[in-house]
């Protein structure tokens, strides 16, 4: 996600979504990025379409939704970074939300899921977010520093960060924008603590209930770097539309 000299980041989460015949989707999308060069466009399909999908597509990277920490072993159901890597995958996220819940991840093992996916050659997109009751107790912020300081992996340079709050998510919710950029501020300040001068240089997505409608306004705010978008990313008109806005914000 990170190569090149593009402005802004958009990334596409299928979540469990996606069947052979959907692959014709992606496509659309990739023709759609090979106009958008400035955006650095990446989806992330289930685990299934990694390989046939970073086979066809030119202009979109494709990458994992999540990942072991561990290389290989006895671990029924589990995809590790390497295998992302060997499948064509450039990118994963972890972290998610879903996944943390799911599989009552914390900090520690997300960051161990990192440090094995920049190991493989992976970049990483690192979610963090607060709770509705986080955010309701006023602890928003503490929670998603914590999040950024005891989750990040080694290296700056391929790491990505994307704020999601949870209560954002799939709800049509989003906060307002100096809520967002007071959180991405404060991000870039924990990035900077950690890795000095490449804590710069991390792009900050925002991601939760992005739509066609609103992009252009997420993507007007000034610590906005880019989008991780879910339920949009399944169409490509919208999804296009999202990336058109990226490209002239
Ligand atoms: C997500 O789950 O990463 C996400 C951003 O979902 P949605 O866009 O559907 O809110």
């Amino acid at each position: 996600m990170r190569q090149g000299a593009a402005r802004r980041f958009l990334v596409g989460n299928w979540k469990m979504h996606g069947l052979r015949a959907d692959m014709a989707c992606a496509q659309e999308i990739d023709r759609c990025a090979a106009e958008l060069p400035q955006v650095s466009i990446g989806l992330a399909p289930p685990v299934t379409l990694l390989l046939p999908l970073a086979e066809r597509l030119r202009h979109v990277r494709v990458g994992g939704q999540a990942c072991h920490a561990m290389d290989d072993g006895a671990y029924t159901g589990g995809i590790s970074a390497r295998m992302l890597t060997d499948g064509g995958g450039d990118f994963v996220i972890l972290g998610h939300s879903e996944q943390r819940a799911q599989h009552c991840y914390g900090d520690e093992q997300v960051r161990a899921q990192a440090l094995a996916a920049q190991a493989a050659g992976l970049d990483v997109i690192l979610c963090v977010g607060e709770g509705a009751g986080e955010r309701e107790a006023g602890r928003a912020l503490p929670v998603v520093v914590g999040q950024v300081l005891q989750g990040c992996p080694n290296d700056a340079g391929s790491l990505l960060i994307a704020y999601e709050p949870v209560w954002a998510i799939g709800s049509g919710d989003v906060p307002a924008g100096a809520q967002i950029e007071e959180m991405h501020g404060a991000i870039r300040c924990c990035l900077k603590e950690r890795f000095g001068e490449a804590g710069r240089a991390v792009p900050i997505l925002y991601g939760g209930s992005v739509s066609e409608s609103n992009a252009a306004q997420l993507l007007g705010l000034t610590a906005v770097d880019g989008l991780l978008v879910g339920a949009a990313s399944l169409s490509p008109v919208r999804f296009c539309a999202i990336a058109r806005a990226a490209a002239y914000a």
